[in-house]
């Protein structure tokens, strides 16, 4: 979605009216990354949403900001690319490592890690934009295959969801790049 707004620049900043090259693809804005619109948010499990903000087709990841409202086990899942996390609310810790994202912090995971996402009691809400490049592989305690997301798997459980809220099944495609 481009941002078409129309506005009125000084006399020697015109020349920053410069298009796109030739083949690019549309720029991308979301106004609103934390949607008051209940109806943005794409449920993922009880009390676990997320709200896409970019679904990247053509280099295989996805960003977008996931909003937890339960505490305990999130989910165990290895990585086969790399993520960056950064911390909007409350905070979360992975069974694994020592430390601890705090509301302002920035993680990293590297490809090939297992982790087990854990929110702590005391957290009501936790909010974390997460760009996530590849496969989430979800295992069970015992190492087992319970399932894996990837950008794919997310632009469709994003296109059902909006067409249930009525929002259309084409209201994805803002979001894909
Ligand atoms: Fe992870």
């Amino acid at each position: 979605m481009s941002n078409s707004t129309t506005r009125t620049h000084p006399a020697h900043l015109q020349g920053f009216a410069t298009p796109l090259p030739p083949f690019a693809v549309p720029d991308l804005l979301v106004p609103n990354a934390l949607a008051e619109d209940e109806r943005e948010w794409v449920l993922q499990a009880p009390n676990v949403w997320f709200r896409p903000l970019m679904f990247n087709v053509t280099q295989g990841y996805f960003v977008n900001i996931l909003r937890v409202r339960k505490t305990g086990v999130l989910s165990r899942h290895r990585h086969s690319g790399p993520v960056h996390a950064y911390v909007l609310k409350g905070r979360w810790y992975y069974l694994e490592h020592d430390w601890t994202a705090t509301e302002g912090a920035y993680a990293h995971e590297v490809p090939g890690e297992v982790h087990t996402l854990y929110v702590p009691e005391d957290v009501p809400e936790m909010l974390t934009l997460f760009h996530v490049t590849g496969t989430y592989t979800y295992l069970d305690e015992q190492g087992q295959l319970l399932g894996y997301e990837d950008v794919f798997t997310k632009i469709e459980a994003a296109s059902k969801h909006y067409e249930a809220v009525g929002l259309g099944a084409d209201y994805v495609k803002r979001f894909i790049r």
